[in-house]
């Protein structure tokens, strides 16, 4: 029989090792074809929170436009750029591409507006935090197995998920929580899939500011990665026109940054030798990185883009717009408790805190367009 140790990849020393997960909450015996991590990224592909990603916002209010990225475009870009890098660094690339599939999960609709409509809702019960809530929909609110609730992830997966938290939040979160208590690291892949996440939506955010309209390829020149890339494309494409060489140096910085990750990660980890993914764990800091060159223009562009386009007046016209619907539903459902879907409702011995948090489920899970439809249709002043 075929299986997949037929084709061993050669990890490095400090990748996760199929063989040596902590496994899952419900154990379940093995897969005569299937890796623990690719079964995870096949069980996070084929969940209904992944699909939602199609018409949730990245940037650019979903529906918008049909060439702005969304959550779930933006969630494969992800993806490919951490694998080429962890096949490069030896890395585990199932697991690293299981962790970028699921790590916007649990954005609420309309981007970073709804997450910060959402935690002020939740204030007095625990805030809202989008990584927390990836956890949850994968260990919880997904119903696919009549065996367990959630997806049943690998622990591994899992910790690469939980990207950030407090230390309030992580006592509660058992061995999963440890790091944020002890300030340790989590695999390289989880790190990867952070840089990535990073990387892919600066750049990809540029792009469909251009698109937009917002970001005038004039004004780009004051970055300097855009600009080093863009007279590069210039000497190579003398005849090419401002959109080409625009798109050309977008490719180019791409290729700059995720190049000058996989050199320096390797040469840390060249460095530190971690005996093994354990060892990596154990530090207090990351070993996946930028050079400083790179780093400062990168981080160069992050700001860029907050200034110019992130609090560009129109965004925040549709930011607020998004943040005044997420406020309208959950109001409407703290009073309408009823109006819940039947799997959401809160146990009403729990008192306000499970409401708010069903209310807060239920909205998370909700797309730009049914959270606007729901608005709609229940004739909310929003
Ligand atoms: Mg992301």
């Amino acid at each position: 029989m075929t299986t997949a140790a037929a084709w061993p990849v050669r990890l490095a020393a400090w990748a996760v090792r199929d063989e040596r997960t902590r496994g899952r909450v419900h154990a379940e015996p093995g897969h005569p074809y299937r890796s623990p991590f690719q079964r995870d990224r096949d069980r996070i592909i084929h969940c209904r929170a992944f699909r939602r990603l199609m018409h949730k916002t990245q940037v650019f209010v979903a529906g918008e436009g049909d060439h702005f990225r969304t959550r779930l475009t933006h969630t494969m870009e992800v993806a490919q750029i951490a694998r080429t890098a962890a096949a490069c660094l030896r890395l585990n690339q199932d697991l690293t591409e299981a962790i970028c599939l699921g790590h916007d999960l649990g954005h609420p609709p309309f981007g970073h507006a709804g997450q910060t409509a959402l935690n002020r809702c939740m204030t007095d019960h625990g805030g809202f935090e989008h990584n927390l809530q990836a956890l949850r929909i994968v260990d919880a609110l997904e119903h696919r197995y009549a065996g367990f609730p959630g997806l049943n992830l690998c622990w591994e997966t899992r910790e690469g998920l939980l990207k950030r938290c407090s230390r309030r939040q992580a006592r509660a979160l058992g061995d999963l929580g440890e790091r944020f208590i002890r300030r340790r690291q989590p695999s390289l892949e989880a790190q990867l899939a952070n840089v990535a996440d990073e990387i892919a939506y600066n750049h990809h955010d540029l792009d469909d500011g251009l698109r937009s309209g917002l970001l005038e390829p004039g004004e780009l020149m004051e970055v300097r990665l855009f600009r080093e890339s863009r007279d590069e494309a210039a000497g190579r494409f003398p005849a090419a026109d401002g959109g080409s060489l625009a798109s050309e140096a977008i490719r180019g910085m791409i290729d700059r940054v995720v190049s000058d990750l996989i050199e320096t990660t390797g040469a840390n980890l060249k460095e530190a030798m971690p005996e093994d993914a354990d060892a990596v764990r154990s530090r207090s800091m990351p070993l996946v990185g930028l050079s400083d060159p790179v780093d400062k223009r990168h981080r160069e562009l992050a700001r860029f883009l907050t200034e110019r386009l992130y609090h560009h007046p129109r965004m925040q016209q549709e930011y607020a717009r998004g943040g005044a619907v997420v406020d309208a539903l959950f109001n409407h459902y703290m009073n309408h408790p009823d109006q819940l879907p039947g799997r959401l409702s809160p146990d009403r011995e729990r008192g306000a805190g499970a409401l708010a948090r069903a209310v807060a489920d239920y909205i998370a899970g909700m797309t730009d367009r049914y959270a606007g439809r729901r608005c709609r249709a229940l004739a909310l002043d929003s």
